[in-house]
Formats: structure tokens, C-alpha cells, sequence
């Protein structure tokens, strides 16, 4: 728990620091060697990865393994744009971090790559995310305004509290809410390295916001003075292609637009998504932020 509370103008203005990457630290390193340290690093601020740098470590149909480091696996699925799933490992656990939409026998594949006993927790319940919890006996998710359990998922169903920890031995990872995306969007942070993983709640550079825009703001302001506090370089997104993690800057453009949609000197072009109820769409910096014109309040 944060003790250094401060007034919101403070933080704002502090806020314009992390985002210039000078609060969070003198540089911020480059995410290859946040993830893997004893790699040696041409460039130090590069914030991408090339997936084919990583080794595969396991394929099918359905999800693409890479190996980020001896304790952290990324899994790509097709389905639905490149869904992400992570496992992390501790010395004693390991965490999976959503799903994918429909891997077979995740179960299988995952205790391929780790020996210890899985955890699966959830960002969000979307079916990207969320869609191949059939496979395992119990789930961690939250409980939030008008989420329900998966589809047909008849395992245990744990519920997550707002910095609630998952001790792998050696390894925490901290459970942050951040709704905006979802009522139930969480964060899974992992301090002592640096990083985290945020699902779909800064939308890997398509931020599509069912809540308020007033809701995510909030989100966006605690989530940066998380960053700052625990020195996060890098989250880890939902739909992760090795260019799009989620750093101070991506979070703080974010609340940027959202407040300059909230006050009415921003407003998106018109789309017409029906499926989502998004008809709005601001573009900035390479990331797009789809909103309600309905839901700004
Ligand atoms: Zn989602």
C-alpha cells in the first residue's frame, strides 16, 4: 500500500515527468534487458522486441510459445488479433495470465514449459482472454458491476481483491485494479522486476473504453502513480507483438485524450462499431482511443 499520498495537481504535474521517462528513472532501460538483464543491449531506450529473437519453445494450431527469459513465456494466439497470454514462474508456483480465446489443452502445453503447480488468473473475462479457462480445475478473476463467469465454466471460481499478492517463492505479483476497458480490468504487477502485465486495460495501442471515460482517467492516474512508486518500466499488454508494451508514456497520452474528450476540446471522428457501442475514435501518437460519445461522464 502506497503511503505517500499527494494532492491530484501534484500528481498530474508529476505525471508529465514519469511520462517523459525522467521520474521512473535517470533512463529507462531497454525492454529486452528489463526481461532478460544479462542480455547485452545495442541500444538502451529501445522499448521493442523482435519475437524471433526469443527462442520458440512450443507450437500448434491454436498458440505460439516464446521463451522471454528462464521464467517467463509469452503465448500468442490467432483468433482474435494476436491474444497474449504470459506464464510466469516463481520458485515454488507459477501464474498464467489469461487464456487466449481457444488453445487446446492449455493445461498440457503450459506444464510443458514449467514443472511447477499453475495458478491461472485473469485480466478480464472477454473471450480473448478468458476462453480456454474449460482446461484448468480453478480460476482467479474479479468480481466487478455486470461480469459474470466465463461462459460453461464449472471449475472454482476465486475471486480477486485490489492489491491482493500472488506469492510464486521469490516472485510477488500484485493484483491492480484498472477499469476503463472492463468494470473488471486488472493489473498484475511484478515490482521487483520491473514489470508488469495489463491485459486490455491500456489497450495495446487500441484502447476500446465500455466504461466512462471519466472511469479510465482515474484508472490511468493511479496506474502512473503505481509506475512511479514501484519503478514499472514496462506492462506486458493483452495483445502483445513485441512494439506495443505499455509504458508511462503510452499511459499517460491515454489519460491525455480522455481528459481532453472529457472536457470537450477532443472529440473523435465517428465510427460505426456497431458490435461494441464505440462510435467515437481519437487518434494520437499511433494509438487509438474508441469511446462512447454517451459514456464520457
Ligand atoms: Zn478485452
Amino acid at each position: 500500500m502506497s503511503s505517500n499520498k499527494i494532492s491530484r495537481r501534484s500528481a498530474i504535474k508529476r505525471m508529465a515527468a514519469v511520462a517523459a521517462g525522467v521520474a521512473v528513472a535517470d533512463k529507462i532501460p531497454a525492454l529486452a534487458s528489463v526481461l532478460s538483464p544479462e542480455l547485452p543491449q545495442d541500444d538502451p531506450t529501445v522499448s521493442t522486441l523482435q519475437m524471433e529473437d526469443f527462442p520458440e519453445v512450443y507450437k500448434d494450431d491454436d498458440v505460439v510459445f516464446h521463451q522471454l527469459n528462464p521464467h517467463l513465456w509469452i503465448g500468442n494466439g490467432h483468433l482474435m488479433y494476436n491474444e497474449s497470454i504470459y506464464l510466469v514462474e516463481g520458485n515454488d508456483k507459477a501464474l498464467l495470465i489469461d487464456t487466449g480465446t481457444r488453445i487446446a489443452n492449455l493445461d498440457k502445453i503450459v506444464t510443458r514449459l514449467t514443472k511447477k503447480p499453475v495458478t491461472v488468473a485473469l485480466t478480464h473475462t472477454h473471450g480473448d482472454h478468458a476462453g480456454s479457462v474449460g482446461c484448468f480445475d480453478s480460476i482467479w478473476m474479479t468480481q466487478a458491476e455486470g461480469i459474470r463467469v466465463p461462459r460453461g465454466y464449472t471449475g472454482k471460481v476465486n475471486y480477486m481483491s485490489n492489491h491482493q499478492k500472488f506469492d510464486l517463492g521469490g516472485r510477488v505479483l500484485e493484483v491492480f485494479y484498472a477499469p476503463g476497458h472492463t468494470t473488471d480490468s486488472v493489473l498484475f504487477i511484478d515490482e521487483a522486476n520491473h514489470i508488469g502485465f495489463s491485459g486490455d486495460a491500456f489497450g495495446s495501442t487500441n484502447l476500446l473504453m465500455n466504461l466512462n471515460v471519466s472511469t479510465f482517467i482515474k484508472s490511468a492516474e493511479e496506474t502512473l502513480q503505481m509506475m512511479y512508486d514501484k519503478q514499472i518500466y514496462y506492462m506486458l499488454p493483452g495483445h502483445f507483438d513485441g512494439t506495443n508494451a505499455e509504458t508511462t508514456k503510452r499511459v499517460y497520452d491515454l489519460r491525455e485524450i480522455a481528459q481532453g474528450v472529457l472536457d470537450g476540446k477532443l472529440v473523435g471522428e465517428k465510427t460505426s462499431d456497431s458490435q461494441t457501442a464505440l462510435n467515437r475514435r481519437f487518434t494520437y501518437q499511433g494509438v487509438r482511443f474508441n469511446y462512447n460519445a454517451g459514456k464520457v461522464l
